[in-house]
């Protein structure tokens, strides 16, 4: 690799520095004699070395800042330490840990990563794009060769809320998985801010806060400056596809709803936990052994997750055979008021798709509603009789007791996925679930959880982390090229996911793949990302025999490379 720096300038360049791994002659010819102690380690002793800082830490906080330090001095070990562990160190950089993070963000901030852009700068976003953070670039990569962008303006951050500035976690975080996950180049990521301001109250009156100290910008003005973003990012990175992160539930819809034909885009929150869900569903399809037309749903939590995997799910009801009619009245939602019908007053617009109509309440023997009528979660599932029931409403203990007993009384193996992050939100804890169902369910959570022992039988707790499907549709949308990113692109990489579970695995009751099959599964589904771009015109003419060649050219195995001077 050609290098252009040198001296203590390379050692500053976290994409660069190799540490105490610059070997003798590249310590003569790039002027770091005497910069660096005199043994020359192997990146394997690093890993070691690093795994032992780490680990020794009490607390994954500090575990979180120990690794945001490293990625900050030498990425390349950085990712080599997350590729290596990632079990281990996923719910660090990543959900549970990286939730905390974004909590105490302005205490624990040490190098600012990424790009910050407030409303102050609504008319030079070009230029801020230009000037992002350059030294981690690789030499000879420039911003126009940013591929891939995650942006969140920080106002759902996983179900915590509002965290304004601190927000930009999450960004950071994503991207790690990407390359960890995918092989990204990491000079080929940009995490972005939107810091629009924020409505915490906390944070405002925190005299450390680091953010934009302003009420959040709202109305015609935010779609300015989201306007403005995108505009930005079409002239200076005219490449980069955008991945929409952590947008509050209305926002995260009509942003989708707006760019997706624009620019290159997807939300994970909606596209990305459709994907993951509905991969979890169709492997426990395939472990009750009945088809998926025939599973009833209900969604507890009506916003950005919710409609997406709604959404995904009925498109999968379809594509299995269900006309539209079956396939809506198969999926119902329950939001804060209660069972969402089409009558009920209050109603969100964005919550219409899934209403149930007057006739599909009558067909599931509710009386005529009155607008005002407030039905809860154990009365929807005793009359709707589910054999799925997914939550993403952000309300720990959401899934009680009776609601759960319900279920299991006429589903002989009832399918709970108790989906919302960090930990502490999570609808209900996989044990008491299956103490509830005799160890009848098949469970799949949002944040990591231990197996569970039921009269000596251990019951392995899926994680339906988005972690399977994003890195692979970025991987396979920046090789296609592709000009959009299709539902149907997110319907095969469900496929594609939940035919990789081990007949082993589904045995004992877990949903997904480990997650140390991570690179393998986001190969697979680039992929059929990479076809399905081809096949539907929106993306580059691969031939079947180049494309996985194609996909494995473009990820990167984190190892240090032979440095010679540029010329
Ligand atoms: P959101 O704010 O868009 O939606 C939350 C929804 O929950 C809203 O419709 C709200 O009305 C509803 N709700 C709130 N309280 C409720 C209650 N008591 N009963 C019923 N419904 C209630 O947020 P979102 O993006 O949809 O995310 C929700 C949760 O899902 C978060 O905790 C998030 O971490 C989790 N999530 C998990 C995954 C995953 O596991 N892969 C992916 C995305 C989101």
């Amino acid at each position: 690799m050609q290098v252009q720096q040198s001296g203590a300038d390379l050692l500053e360049r976290p994409l660069l520095n190799k540490d105490t791994g610059f070997d003798e002659a590249e310590r003569d010819i790039f002027g770091l004699r005497g910069l660096l102690p005199s043994r020359v380690a192997t990146i394997d002793e690093q890993v070691c070395l690093e795994l032992e800082h780490i680990r020794r830490k009490s607390d994954d906080l500090e575990r979180f800042i120990g690794l945001s330090s490293l990625q900050d001095r030498n990425e390349t070990l950085f990712y080599r330490v997350l590729l290596e562990n990632l079990e281990e160190f996923m719910p660090i950089v990543y959900t549970p840990t990286v939730g905390r993070a974004c909590q105490s963000f302005s205490h624990i901030l040490r190098r600012p990563r990424g790009l910050w852009i407030t409303p102050a700068d609504r008319d030079r976003i070009p230029d801020l794009l230009r000037n992002a953070r350059p030294d981690s670039f690789a030499s000879g990569v420039g911003v126009d060769d940013v591929r891939l962008i995650v942006a969140t303006d920080n106002e759902r951050i996983l179900g915590l809320g509002d965290q304004g500035a601190g927000g930009m976690g999450i960004p950071v975080g994503k991207l790690s998985l990407y390359t960890a996950g995918a092989g990204i180049y990491p000079s080929h990521t940009l995490p972005v801010s939107l810091d629009v301001g924020t409505d915490n109250e906390d944070l405002l009156a925190d005299p450390a806060y680091v953010g934009y100290r302003q009420r959040r910008l709202r109305g015609a003005e935010y779609d300015d400056f989201l306007e403005a973003f995108v505009a930005a990012i079409l002239d200076v990175c005219p490449r980069a596809i955008l991945q929409w992160e952590d947008f509050k539930q209305h926002n995260a819809i009509r942003i989708l709803d707006r760019y997706r034909h624009r620019i290159t885009s997807f939300n994970d929150d909606i596209q990305g936990t459709g994907a993951v869900v509905l991969a979890g569903i169709l492997a426990a399809v395939r472990a009750v052994g009945r088809p998926l037309a025939e599973q009833r749903f209900v969604f507890l939590g009506a916003g950005a997750a919710g409609t997406g995997i709604a959404r995904l799910v009925r498109a999968a009801l379809m594509a299995d055979g269900l006309d539209a009619a079956s396939a809506k009245r198969a999926i119902v939602t329950v939001d804060t008021k209660g069972l969402v019908f089409a009558d009920r007053d209050p109603l969100d617009d964005d919550k219409r798709e899934f209403a149930l109509s007057g006739e599909e309440l009558a067909s599931y023997g509710f009386a005529a509603l009155r607008p005002a009528a407030r039905l809860d979660l154990a009365a929807v599932v005793a009359a709707v009789k589910p054999t799925m029931l997914i939550g993403t409403s952000g309300v720990p203990g959401a899934f009680t007791e009776v609601a759960i007993r319900e279920m299991a009384a006429h589903a002989e193996r009832p399918v709970v996925f108790p989906l919302s992050n960090p930990t502490a939100k999570t609808e209900a804890v996989p044990a008491d679930i299956l103490a509830w169902t005799d160890g009848r369910a098949l469970i799949a959570t949002g944040s990591p959880f231990e197996s569970v022992n039921v009269g000596g039988t251990d019951h392995v707790i899926g994680q339906a982390n988005n972690v399977f499907i994003f890195p692979g549709m970025g991987l396979g949308a920046i090789v296609a090229e592709a000009r959009e990113i299709t539902d149907e692109m997110f319907l095969l990489a469900a496929r594609t996911l939940a035919g990789m579970v081990s007949p082993e695995r589904l045995a004992v009751g877990a949903l997904y793949p480990a997650v140390s099959e991570l690179r393998q599964v986001s190969r697979e589904i680039a992929a059929k990302v990479v076809c399905q771009s081809r096949d539907c015109g929106v993306g580059r003419l691969y031939r079947d025999d180049e494309v996985f060649d194609a996909v494995d050219s473009a990820m990167w195995y984190p190892d240090y490379l032979p440095y010679r001077p540029a010329s």
